[in-house]
């Protein structure tokens, strides 16, 4: 996995043989001894990770990494603290400062890099789902982004015999979180809790042996669609680094020796569930930005770009089934007038009223879309000339009929609309060609309008 690196330590000899070992993992390296040169390179060419000597005497080194937290321009670089002792408070005073990891020397080299590796992939996420948030934004098709929920959703997942009641309780009072408790085999019967939590915790309780079974659990759940955005933490066995990096490795995010104090506990708990609420606030406002960009936001209906795509996709798959695609060009009769009548609001009211009464009365596989002021577009698959034509006169009654309220201020409005309808070679050999499936229902409603509008024109033979 390729990677910008950098390392600062005051001590020559540190800087040397944790330089090697990153050259070696084919990571781009570069190393300073102060906290100012550091802040130098930041500024030349932000890093994805920093190698950091917190016991360094001269220096302020967890200021240093609070205030690279605090920026937003690096608030998202990862951090491991090395060299600190290895004593639970150095840890903790390392991770309150910001850092995601803390390795003492000797350093386990199996751990360090996978360590690396899982930052780095928890980076690239964040990284990729900021620029796509930031592209959303200049387009214009995102407002403000969602306000993280704090509450966040933890399952506990303790084996069979060992519900671990002191764990749970000092999780339940430290984190201000509503904590679940679960057993594996719970989980793996796929249940509501573990599906909507932001945070997974396995307590690797047992010695190593069962280190097996966790291994195929923190994969299953990896890999598993209700499970896999989870942060995911696990426990493991004092002593036991490579177990560690196995664990990660495998897809855990965080893992946490299991005589660290319950306040380290909860702080890793805590970044990672802020971490997994960061990224899910992100995939909601790309997902909300999508929407908004195939979206016409008058009458919610689908725009002409989303029709262009949908349409190409409805036509591959009649020529796969081997059904018809009907397409209908609809356009209001003289909706210049209800605006010159009414006013443009009031025409406003009545392009949303119709939207709804079409979305309304056609099945969830057709296509109902606005692309135009006073025209729409709707693509049925699987539909027959005959039930093209029914379809059509259906809606246009369905218009005529009822003229549309706009409430005490307006008298109903009678609307009247025209269609013209086109259809693919029922024997559905080739591909329809809907740009030309298109041009011919245009030229059907054309003809439906000088026929005297408020009416249905079909046009059979289209591809
Ligand atoms: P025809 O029966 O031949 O279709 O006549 P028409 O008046 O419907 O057609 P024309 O193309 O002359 O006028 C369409 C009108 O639709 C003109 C335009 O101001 C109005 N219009 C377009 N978009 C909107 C919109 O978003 N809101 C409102 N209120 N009016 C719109
Ligand atoms: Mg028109
Ligand atoms: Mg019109």
């Amino acid at each position: 996995m390729s990677g910008r690196i950098l390392i600062v330590d005051a001590v020559p000899t540190n800087r040397i043989v944790l330089r090697v070992k990153m050259l070696a993992a084919q990571f781009a390296v570069e190393a300073c001894a102060s906290s100012a040169e550091a802040r130098a390179i930041i500024a030349n060419q932000c890093p994805d990770l920093i190698l950091v000597n917190l016991s360094d005497p001269t220096e302020d080194r967890h200021g240093f990494c609070t205030a690279l937290r605090a920026d937003p321009n690096t608030s998202t670089i990862a951090i491991i603290a090395v060299g600190t002792a290895d004593t639970s408070r150095a840890r903790f005073a390392a991770l309150d400062a910001g850092a995601d990891d803390v390795l003492a020397r000797p350093i386990n080299d199996a751990l360090l890099l996978a360590r690396i590796r899982s930052l780095l992939r928890a980076r690239s996420v964040t990284e990729e789902l900021l620029l796509r948030d930031s592209t959303s934004r200049a387009l214009g098709f995102c407002e403000n982004r969602d306000s993280l929920v704090n509450t966040g959703r933890i399952t506990v997942i303790t084996p069979e015999a060992a519900p671990m009641p002191e764990l749970i309780a000092t999780l339940n009072a430290g984190l201000g979180h509503s904590v679940v408790v679960q057993t594996a085999s719970a989980v793996l019967r796929h249940t509501d809790d573990v599906h909507c939590a932001d945070l997974l915790i396995i307590p690797a309780a047992a010695p190593c042996d069962h280190a097996v079974a966790l291994f195929s659990l923190v994969s299953d759940l990896r890999s598993r669609v209700d499970t896999r955005l989870a942060s995911l933490l696990v426990m493991v066995p004092d002593g036991k680094p490579e177990v560690g990096a196995m664990f990660l490795d495998l897809g855990a995010d965080d893992v946490v020796m299991q005589n660290a104090l319950p306040q380290e506990i909860i702080l890793r708990a805590k970044a990672l569930v802020r971490r997994k609420q960061l990224h899910d606030a992100l995939r909601r406002n790309l997902l909300d930005g999508l929407q908004a960009a195939v979206t016409d936001p008058l009458t919610g209906l689908f725009n002409r770009r989303y029709v262009d795509h949908h349409l190409a996709r409805m036509s591959e798959q009649s020529a796969v089934a081997g059904s018809a695609l009907a397409v209908m060009m609809i356009d209001i009769d003289h909706f210049k007038a209800i605006n010159d009548t009414y006013g443009h609001a009031a025409g406003d009211r009545v392009l949303v009223a119709l939207a709804a009464r079409l979305r309304d009365n056609l099945r969830a596989v057709d296509l109902v879309a606005r692309i135009g002021g006073e025209e729409f577009l709707i693509a049925m698959p699987r539909t027959s000339a005959r039930q093209a034509q029914g379809a059509a006169d259906r809606l246009r009654r369905l218009v005529n009929q009822t003229p549309f309220d706009l409430g005490e201020a307006y008298a109903p409005i009678p609307v009247t609309i025209s269609v013209g309808v086109a259809l693919s070679d029922e024997a559905g050999q080739d591909q329809p060609d809907t740009h030309l499936m298109c041009d011919l229902a245009d030229a059907a409603l054309y003809r439906a309008k000088s026929a005297g509008r408020d009416c249905v024109a079909m046009h059979l033979t289209a591809a």
